[in-house]
């Protein structure tokens, strides 16, 4: 699959928020989100008028940037959050935050959903016992998920949890950090997605 190998803070910048895709840095004060909050390039101080679809398409690329996701796979997620019941936006969100590589992200076994999905290409974890290398596996209510007891990634594992100690685990998780493991309490509601985004927008884009 298809990823976006360019320089990643810029797509802070260019979001005008942090999308925490470098791990550690992103919390220290190297971020360049801390030294240089505007928009890279020659005119990134300019003032922009904000039409109603450059809100809607900034709205979408942050999100899709923040799961590391290419425009086509991205559409493809909407797609089936709108066949789905409910509230398409929700359901979006739902979707992407089932997906392996963010679940073990969530769970604080890496520290970027980067790392997450490079694991799990590893081979670094099971679920209900079998191992899954398919960063966007969606994992389904009760899963059971953890370490491959013959991973060559322990260490690396046992540093994102060290560097994510103390952070919080989203309520539909079950998490065990000492037994590197967790479970699928429930399906993620809106309210325990911690994403600062306006969902409707994206659909309203989609939808013209
Ligand atoms: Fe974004 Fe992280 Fe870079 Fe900061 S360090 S700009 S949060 S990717």
């Amino acid at each position: 699959m298809a990823r976006y190998r360019g320089a990643v803070c810029k797509l802070c910048r260019r979001e005008g928020m942090k999308l925490f895709l470098k791990g550690r840095r992103c919390l220290g004060d190297k971020c360049a989100m801390e030294k240089r909050a505007y928009p890279p390039g020659e005119h990134g101080k300019r003032r922009i008028k904000a039409s109603e679809y450059r809100i809607q398409l900034r709205e979408k690329q942050k999100v899709k940037r923040t799961y590391g996701l290419m425009e086509k796979q991205f559409h493809g997620y909407y797609e089936l959050a709108n066949r789905q019941k409910g509230i398409t936006g929700e359901n979006l969100l739902r979707v992407l935050e089932t997906r392996f590589d963010n679940v073990i992200y969530r769970s604080g076994f890496a520290t970027s959903r980067q790392e997450a999905r490079q694991l799990v290409r590893h081979g670094g974890f099971i679920i209900n016992g079998h191992r899954v290398n398919i960063p966007s596996y969606r994992l389904k209510l009760d899963d059971v998920f953890g370490i491959n007891p013959k991973t060559k990634d322990q260490v690396r594992i046992d540093r994102a949890i060290e560097v994510n100690d103390g952070t919080a685990v989203p309520e539909w998780l079950e998490i065990d950090r000492k037994n590197i493991s967790g479970k699928v309490r429930s399906l993620p509601e809106r309210a325990h997605i911690d994403l600062n985004i306006q969902e409707q927008l994206i659909v309203e884009l989609y939808s013209k």
